[in-house]
């Protein structure tokens, strides 16, 4: 550590940088390193492995609508830290602390806009903020998403990043599991798509729910997926799992995806869906 980080630490009111300030990143699928302007008007994929790095709502939202242009739709209210819940820091903290690094007021967030003149609520669950962790403030975006494609008789897709659920909400964060699945029923009923494209990594809770229970499944290129983690498995069925277990190519073959697509390709392969999902209007 240089004496100028020893001075950082030592100042407890400056914040730890969350966003890297230099301008190159480290690709951590070849381990390259690429320069950050280029990495990111390639929307974070890896120009030289094509390793698909993790990106927030505002990069998927821009690359997604037409022009860039789209219309947030606002967080709910939720009644927040129901437990009064505490480990090594206050939760209601470590919410202060992901909302001042993301900007975002919880770990789902909703826009309306149209993909290729089509018109389409997304949802994005950004891993950046706390994991990506579903709790009452995500199951309530997610009902709002749907509630919006309904209103505005139009698809509901969802980008899903997620360590699982909250572990800070307790058994609150288990139930918008049968929550969101409500929702989609009320898509179903609705006779309206819900897509899911799943990216890396989507894990635990989510992937037993929303998850997987779209009408179209499609996964980005090496995406990890999966309920239990990989060690978790090998000690209870005491096996060595196969290479590429839980990932999304891997899932692929097994049956469990309609498709693995380049980020690159989300856009016209939503748009193509979309257009054979939605019927006309009469
Ligand atoms: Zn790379």
């Amino acid at each position: 550590m240089s004496w100028i980080d020893r001075v950082r630490k030592s100042i407890p009111f400056i914040a730890k940088r969350e966003t890297p300030d230099n301008l190159w990143h480290k690709c951590a699928g070849c381990g390259q390193m690429v320069f950050v302007k280029e990495y990111e008007e390639n929307q974070s994929v890896c120009p030289k492995c094509d390793h698909h790095g993790r990106i927030g709502p505002d990069a998927r939202f821009n690359a997604l609508f037409d022009g860039g242009v789209y219309t947030l739709l606002p967080a709910p209210a939720v009644r927040e830290d129901p437990l009064k819940f505490r480990d090594s820091k206050r939760y209601t903290d470590r919410i202060k602390a992901a909302r001042a690094a993301t900007g975002e007021q919880d770990a789902l967030v909703n826009a309306k806009g149209q993909i290729e003149g089509k018109r389409a609520v997304v949802g994005v669950q950004d891993f950046a903020f706390m994991g990506g962790s579903m709790g009452l403030g995500v199951g309530a975006a997610f009902v709002a998403g749907a509630e919006a494609a309904i209103a505005d008789r139009c698809p509901y897709i969802i980008f899903t990043a997620a360590g699982g659920a909250r572990m800070q909400e307790g058994i609150l964060s288990l139930m918008q599991m049968p929550k969101t699945t409500v929702a989609i029923e009320m898509l179903r009923e609705a006779r309206l798509p819900y897509i899911v494209v799943l990216t890396d990594p989507t894990t635990g809770g989510v992937t037993a729910s929303y998850a997987m229970l779209g009408d179209v499944q499609i996964a980005e290129p090496g995406a990890l997926i999966g309920f239990a983690g990989q060690r978790v498995i090998e000690q209870t069925i005491r096996e060595k799992l196969p290479p590429g277990f839980q990932r999304a190519e891997y899932l692929l073959d097994h049956g469990m995806l309609d498709m693995v697509t380049h980020r690159h390709k989300l856009r016209e392969t939503l748009a193509t869906l979309v257009d054979y999902l939605v019927p006309e209007p009469a």
